[in-house]
C-alpha cells in the first residue's frame, strides 16, 4: 500500500460512512476503527499519517508488538478478539481506550478481578451473537440484556459502554439485516449505552442504516 492508496482508501471509506450517516441521523457521528490485524506497522503509520487515529488488534501479542513498533504516535487502541484467561493481565497493562469482546459472564468477572488487583478499569463493550452461529462467540441475544446489567451491578472496574456484534456470515442481506436489528434492539435497552459497535468492511453500511456507531473495518482500508 503506497501513501497514496492509504489516503484515498481512507477518504473512500469515511465518504461512505458519512454519506450512509446523514441519511440516517445528521447529528450523531458514526466512529471508524481501522482494523489492523492483517497490516503492519508500517502500514498503520501511513494511515495514521492520513488522519486515522483509532486501530483495532484482535491478538493481545501483536496488540503489544503493534504498540510498541509505534509507541511515538498517540494511537486510540482499541481490542476486538476473544480474550483468553492467561492473557487478561498482558491486555490489562497495554490500556486499550475500548475492549469490544466481551463475551461472558465468567470472562467479566475474571477482568474485573483482575483489574482490582491492578487498581485500573476498562472501557468495554459485551460482544452478543446476533446472529446464533457457533463459529461466533458471544452472548445469545434473549439474555443479552440481564447479562449486561449483572456485569453493570457486580464488576465495578469494568466500565460498560455498550454493545458489540458481527453481522450474521450469509449471502442473503436480509440475515445481515436481522443480526443487526437484534444488536440494535438490545443496545436500545441497555442504560446508558453510548457504542453500538457493528459493521465490518464488507457490511458496514448495513450496519449504519440499522443503527450502528462504530464501524471496524480492515481489508477495504488496507487493501487486504
Ligand atoms: C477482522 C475483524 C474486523 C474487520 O474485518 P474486515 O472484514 O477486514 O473489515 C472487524 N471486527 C472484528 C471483530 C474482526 O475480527
Amino acid at each position: 500500500m503506497t501513501n497514496k492508496q492509504a489516503i484515498q482508501n481512507l477518504d473512500d471509506i469515511i465518504t461512505r460512512i458519512e454519506f450512509t450517516r446523514l441519511q440516517v441521523n445528521s447529528h450523531k457521528i458514526v466512529q471508524l476503527v481501522a482494523i489492523s490485524k492483517y497490516s503492519t506497522a508500517d502500514e498503520i503509520k501511513k494511515l495514521y499519517e492520513s488522519g486515522q487515529r483509532a486501530f483495532g488488534e484482535n491478538k493481545v501479542q501483536d496488540l503489544k508488538i503493534k504498540q510498541e513498533e509505534l509507541s511515538d504516535l498517540p494511537i486510540a487502541w482499541h481490542f476486538v478478539g476473544s480474550l483468553q484467561k492467561n492473557k487478561i493481565n498482558n491486555l490489562i497493562d497495554l490500556n486499550p481506550v475500548l475492549m469490544h469482546s466481551l463475551d461472558s459472564l465468567e470472562l467479566a468477572e475474571d477482568l474485573d478481578k483482575k483489574l482490582k488487583a491492578k487498581n485500573k478499569k476498562m472501557n468495554c463493550l459485551l460482544q452478543v451473537n446476533s446472529a446464533y452461529e457457533d463459529t461466533k462467540s458471544g452472548i445469545d441475544p434473549e439474555n443479552a440484556n440481564n447479562v449486561y446489567n449483572e456485569i453493570k451491578e457486580k464488576y465495578s472496574n469494568i466500565n460498560l459502554k455498550g454493545i458489540m456484534s458481527i453481522g450474521a456470515h450469509s449471502e442473503d442481506k436480509n440475515d445481515i439485516i436481522k443480526s443487526f436489528q437484534t444488536t440494535k434492539n438490545i443496545y436500545d435497552n441497555c442504560n446508558d449505552a453510548s457504542i453500538c459497535s457493528m459493521g465490518m468492511s464488507g457490511d458496514f453500511e448495513t450496519a449504519i442504516l440499522n443503527g450502528s456507531s462504530m464501524v471496524r473495518v480492515g481489508s477495504a482500508l488496507f487493501n487486504k
